[in-house]
């Protein structure tokens, strides 16, 4: 049988976490992930941006930097410059960052990104050499009108850019509708729309079947079983769950 792609676990500590708090949680977090002899996942953190550094240090204390990457929420298209505010791709990096979340659907929603902005972003963190972990999904009216998989094919092939390819891009299906509810998909509609996912990257890219389709929206330890024995599911990017560190392993341990 062909090998699939290594799983990725992620986290999307979103607007969370001071340095106080966030220490000890990391900490336990490198333990309980140090603990199996081989990952068979990567575990990826995404935090506050202004806790990227502090986050390297602490894991590379712990000797778990080499089990648990860092990543940045977002980034800016540019480089540098007179963008108050924003962060480039090459800061994130130089920050301690490995991977970035892209096209989130809280940035799509509360600042107005479109498929273009969040494809100048990926090609920006691919310049930077970031992993671009970019956001697809519907809202809950596209769904109820049929629309759900013409949105996330549209989505799609608006924000990845020339260049996008499995080892530096990884696709998030998430379904506006379970991001923070505590509702998930059917797993037969999650089936459906990653196996369309994946037809998708197949038609354009030569190395479609090795790109990461993760689901996300509303994953507990409990649902996690459920969600990741799907096919075409390659691991999850988890919001409220990752900030407690026992429960982002209590999903992460399924594919670990
Ligand atoms: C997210 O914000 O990316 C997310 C999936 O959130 P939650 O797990 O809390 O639904």
């Amino acid at each position: 049988m062909a090998k699939g792609p290594v799983p990725l676990i992620a986290g999307n500590w979103k607007m969370n976490g001071l340095r106080k708090g966030a220490e000890a949680e990391i900490r336990k977090l490198a333990r309980l992930a140090l603990k199996p002899k081989k990952l068979n996942c990567e575990l990826v953190v995404c935090p506050p941006a202004t806790l990227l550094l502090a986050m390297q240090g602490w894991l590379r204390a712990a000797r778990a930097d080499r089990r648990i990457a860092l990543g940045g929420q977002d980034c800016h298209a540019a480089t540098s410059g007179a963008h108050t505010g924003d962060i480039s791709a090459q800061m994130l990096k130089d920050a301690g960052a490995s991977h970035v979340i892209l096209g989130h659907s809280e940035r799509r929603q509360n600042h107005g990104e479109t498929d273009a902005a969040v494809a100048a972003k990926a090609a920006a963190a691919h310049a930077a050499k970031l992993v671009a972990i970019v956001c697809v999904g519907e809202t809950l009216a596209e769904r109820e009108e049929g629309q759900a998989e013409a949105v996330v094919a549209r989505q799609i092939a608006g924000s990845l850019p020339e260049g996008s390819r499995a080892g530096n891009t990884v696709i998030a299906y998430e379904p506006v509708w379970a991001i923070g509810t505590g509702r998930t998909p059917a797993p037969v509609d999650v089936a459906r729309m990653h196996d369309r996912i994946r037809a998708i990257l197949c038609e354009r890219f030569r190395d479609g079947e090795m790109f990461r389709i993760l689901y996300g929206g509303s994953v507990k330890p409990g649902n996690a079983p459920d969600l990741l024995r799907i096919a075409n599911v390659d691991g999850a990017l988890v919001g409220g769950a990752s900030l407690v560190a026992a429960d982002f392993w209590g999903i992460a341990r399924v594919r670990a």
